[in-house]
């Protein structure tokens, strides 16, 4: 059997960054930038007022004070996205909203706060400046934010919602990104019933189906559903044939050792296949490979290939361990491990016969430090015990297993501040 590390070192080693595209900004959640973006206008545009006030000549200000106001002419009101067509001379003061552009000849802004505004707002033709103004005060300047022909944002940086509004500050409504792979799924089994059909006895609905397909997703992959497959070569191959221009193939099923378990028998057939058993629990049959495919233009080529164990908690675990890795490597991330914290077991685990065991946990937090609580019976055909659990508790194989109050590692599945 191998370990955890030696299958996802063979699994990454056939799966490669894929190539860029063009994308709308809002598309790109998630993705990784393949351009240094550099800004070709100032951010902001113009000098600013960073309060709402009145525009003013530091030096109409001098000797200002609460006792002495100096009084200024008001010669004018300007709101953000307008610009004043007055000049300020000597004496004179203008009204200015935060965001507006700085009129000419003024060179700082005194906040309402500071002055006699009268009530109602605005509506007396002078005012009382209460202190003195320094040249910049409440300034924001041209560019202070981005300077033009910055760099802004660089190659190999993934785009979340801060790098999507910086982008849209520079007037960009595309990026260049890596672009997502396409991740082929097909489920194996004569058990098997979509869950549009009815349920006639004997029969289970596919349900592995649509939690890979939501994993697809969830980390950034395009999911295409190639549906059932019967458990005879025929079956398999007829529905594979619609998944080979995807980037990944995933099978589910038909690889432990049960009578009828035919995918490994058809993938040997349709391109180079490896079998293992990986020293986990859940999870542990596992095929990898390669299949031969297409590409859009006809061209052959090879599409990585894995074979997931049936069982729905089998295959969402090792899903998490071997296919998220490579839909990001595929997607041009660096970081390919999930977070996984150290918490304080609660309850104790036995590991008969080692292999690294996957426990669903329930961490929280209490008193800054992390517990982990199992979700309760562990089979790995109960996946509600997926929808209880925020982590897997990662029982080592070297171990005979771990006491109540042991500290074990725990990979996150979810942040519960999330
Ligand atoms: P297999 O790996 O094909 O031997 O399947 C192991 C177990 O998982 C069996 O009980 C199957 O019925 C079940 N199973 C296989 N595929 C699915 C699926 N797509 N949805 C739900 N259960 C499945
Ligand atoms: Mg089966």
């Amino acid at each position: 059997m191998i370990t955890v590390e030696q299958a996802l070192d063979k699994i990454l080693a056939h799966v490669d960054v894929l190539e860029t595209e063009e994308r709308l900004i809002l598309g790109c959640l998630g993705q990784v930038l393949a351009e240094d973006v550099y800004s070709t206008i100032d951010v902001p545009p113009l000098d600013n007022a960073a309060m709402d006030g009145y525009a003013v000549s530091s030096a109409d200000t001098r000797g200002a004070s609460r006792q002495s106001p100096r009084f200024l002419q008001v010669i004018d009101t300007v709101a953000a996205g307008s610009v004043s067509e007055c000049q300020l001379k000597p004496g004179t003061a203008i009204r200015i909203m935060t965001g507006a552009p700085l009129p000419k000849g003024a060179d700082s802004v005194v906040r309402f706060e500071d002055t006699d505004e009268p009530s109602p707002k605005g509506s007396s033709p002078q005012i009382g400046i209460f202190g003195e103004a320094e040249t910049g005060l409440n300034i924001r300047r041209a560019g202070e934010s981005i300077a033009r022909g910055s760099i802004v944002l660089t190659k190999g940086v993934v785009i979340r919602p801060s790098e999507v509004g910086v982008l849209a500050s520079l007037g960009r409504s595309t990026a260049m990104v890596i672009r997502r792979p396409v991740v082929a799924i097909l489920a194996t089994g004569d058990e098997l019933v979509d869950i549009n059909q009815p349920l006639p006895l004997g029969k289970i609905y596919d349900s592995n189906t649509y939690s890979l397909a939501a994993l697809v997703m969830r980390y950034g992959g395009i999911p295409s559903i190639l549906g059932i497959a019967l458990d005879n070569e025929d079956s398999v191959v007829a529905g594979l044939r619609h998944g080979l221009d995807a980037d990944m193939l995933l099978t589910i099923g038909g690889v432990s050792m049960g009578d009828y378990d035919v995918v490994k028998d058809v993938l040997a057939k349709q391109g180079e296949i490896a079998f293992w058993q990986v020293r986990m629990k859940p999870g542990k049959p596992l095929a990898f490979g390669t299949i031969n495919g297409v590409t859009d233009a006809g061209i052959a080529r090879n599409i990585p290939h894995l074979g997931l164990p049936g069982n729905p908690v089998s295959s969402m675990v090792t899903f998490e361990l071997f296919v998220r890795p490579a839909i990001l490597k595929m997607m041009g991330k660096k970081n390919l491990t999930k977070p996984a914290i150290e918490a304080v077991l609660e309850d104790s685990v036995v590991n008969s016969d080692g292999r690294r065991i996957f426990a669903r946990a329930i961490v929280k937090k209490r008193n800054g430090r992390y517990f982990a609580r199992l979700t309760g019976p562990q089979g790995s055909g109960i996946l509600t015990s997926m929808t209880l659990a925020n982590g897997l508790a990662v029982i080592p194989e070297d171990k005979e297993g771990v006491k109540a109050g042991d500290t074990v590692q725990v990979i996150m599945l979810d942040w519960s501040e999330e």
